[in-house]
């Protein structure tokens, strides 16, 4: 006789929707902050691209970590390749953009707004015919401004003479300089001019702090050297990447780790139950990672009938977080798995603390899969890019390249399909038009933050034919 049977079929993302509730004046977009703390690491977005190889390399790292984000970089890449890439992100020294992307003077609101949403950069100095500087166009200022589209950027950036800009005179500024001049000033930019006040380049302070980055671990023999190599180079956090993480290998391999006393918070994962989840809190994990079954990729389901629908995985995988949380212990849980839009992340952010996003950040320039053309053929010419290849950790692509897998060659099957996914441009410019999507829902709720959220948010499950009438335009015909 079977143990359980469910007859509540299981959920997903798409089948909920968030309820409007009080928004005080002050619960603006620019107010909203997405920031989000895993275990003692603090991250301004709460994004974690995939430990996949056709995802996650230096590339992606550099990139996700830049606006916010940490990358996680793949347990199957040897130990010198991950502990290289990790140097080479805590490195990163600022530099200096040397040829900003900028307005002239006589563009409108309407143009350099289309400028900052091709290139993703939200300040864009303004100067004249002869490159001179005349002010900056910050999106922040913008935004709290009463200047409409049609009228000339001029009348909405800030300037020099109102002391509104940091700037200096010297185009030969060494990095170290512009460090200094940064760390004293409020702004989070410099611009730097020659001394006909001639724009030169502008130095970034968000550049200058460190990037966080994450590495995925297996639960096989040399995970500790894995480990110990990590974290000598700087690593923000340990993910140990299993599909099911409700076993004895992960429980004593938690316990072995919190003997290490690395300082480095460890995410165990993935679980899809209430007992897997209770299971690897009371085993030491600092932070939960939910879901199987539900990647892009993923084939799971379809070869072992193994899995669960991911909204019910992690609401069941939340009751346990509650039923284990102490004053000095709630463990936050990271969403993991069919998660492809922001519609999708806003319902997954009623209960995630962040989410890990695989075919979603592998369709942009960064991702670690092959660009192709329109004919399926490799190309590094950005004008022809059409599709990425992805693939799952579980394929015989990724399978081949794991040098300490033969073992388990004789056992293996593929759990993962290779693909692609139609390109989609640089990571920036579309995280941050997502990302600004997410905080108007937030908005809608009245929530300042994602903690508000997690508390305040209401959702409702839609019926087939309700999310026929909600989820899409309908009893029309959509302009393409
Ligand atoms: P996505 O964001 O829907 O693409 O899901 C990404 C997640 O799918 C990863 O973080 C893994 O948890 C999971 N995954 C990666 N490779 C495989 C695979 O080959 N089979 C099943 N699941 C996979």
């Amino acid at each position: 006789m079977v143990k359980k049977i469910i007859y509540e079929p299981g959920r997903t993302f798409s089948e909920f929707s968030l309820f409007p509730s009080y928004t005080g004046k002050d619960c603006t977009i620019q107010n909203i902050s997405l920031e989000t703390q895993l275990a003692g690491l603090d991250l301004k977005i709460p994004l974690l691209s995939a430990a996949m190889t056709s995802v996650t390399g230096y590339e992606m790292a550099l990139a996700l970590g830049k606006e916010g984000g940490i990358g996680i970089l793949p347990a199957r890449l040897p130990i010198e390749n991950q502990v290289d890439i990790v140097s080479k992100i805590k490195n990163y020294e600022m530099g200096f953009v040397e040829d900003p992307v900028k307005a002239r003077e006589n563009s409108t609101v309407e143009d350099v707004l289309k400028q900052i949403e091709r290139h993703g950069h939200s300040k864009v100095p303004i100067v004249d015919k002869n490159n001179i500087f005349l002010g900056m166009f910050t999106l922040q200022h913008y935004l709290q401004s009463t200047v409409s589209l049609q009228d000339e950027v001029i009348d909405a950036m800030l300037t020099i003479e109102k002391g509104e800009v940091p700037y200096c005179n010297n185009p030969n500024i060494s990095v170290d300089e512009a460090k200094k001049l940064l760390e004293r000033n409020e702004q989070r930019y410099l611009v730097v001019l020659d001394n006909q006040n001639r724009l030169e380049k502008l130095a970034l302070k968000k550049d200058i702090e460190k990037i966080k980055v994450g590495a995925a671990i297996s639960t096989h023999e040399g995970w500790q050297e894995r480990v110990e190599a990590n974290v000598a180079a700087g690593i923000d956090l340990i993910v140990i990447d299993t599909s099911d993480a409700y076993n004895e290998f992960t429980g004593d391999l938690l316990k072995d780790y919190k003997a290490m006393k690395t300082g480095v918070p460890i995410c165990a994962g993935n679980v899809i139950t209430y007992d897997g989840a209770l299971f690897l809190m009371k085993n030491g994990a600092d932070i939960v990672k939910v879901g199987m079954s539900s990647g892009s990729i993923c084939t799971t389901q379809r070869e072992k009938a193994v899995g669960r629908a991911p909204m019910t995985a992690l609401i069941e995988a939340d009751r346990a977080r509650k039923r284990y949380a102490r004053k000095d212990r709630d463990i936050p849980l990271i969403m993991d798995g069919g998660i492809a839009n922001s519609a999708d992340e806003v319902i997954a952010f009623t209960i995630a603390h962040a989410i890990m996003l695989g075919g979603y950040l592998n369709r942009f320039y960064e991702a670690e899969g092959e660009k192709l053309n329109e004919n399926e053929e490799v190309t590094r010419e950005e004008s022809e890019m059409r599709m990425v290849a992805t693939w799952g950790e579980g394929s015989a692509r990724a399978q081949n390249l794991d040098r300490y897998g033969h073992e388990t060659q004789k056992t293996f099957f593929e759990e993962g399909v290779e693909a692609t996914v139609p390109y989609a441009g640089r990571l920036k410019p579309a995280l941050k038009s997502d990302l600004i999507r997410v905080k108007a829902a937030l908005s809608n709720t009245g929530c300042m933050n994602l903690e508000e959220f997690r508390k305040n948010a209401d959702i409702e499950l839609l019926s087939l034919e309700s999310r026929a009438i909600v989820s899409e335009p309908h009893s029309v015909e959509e302009k393409r």
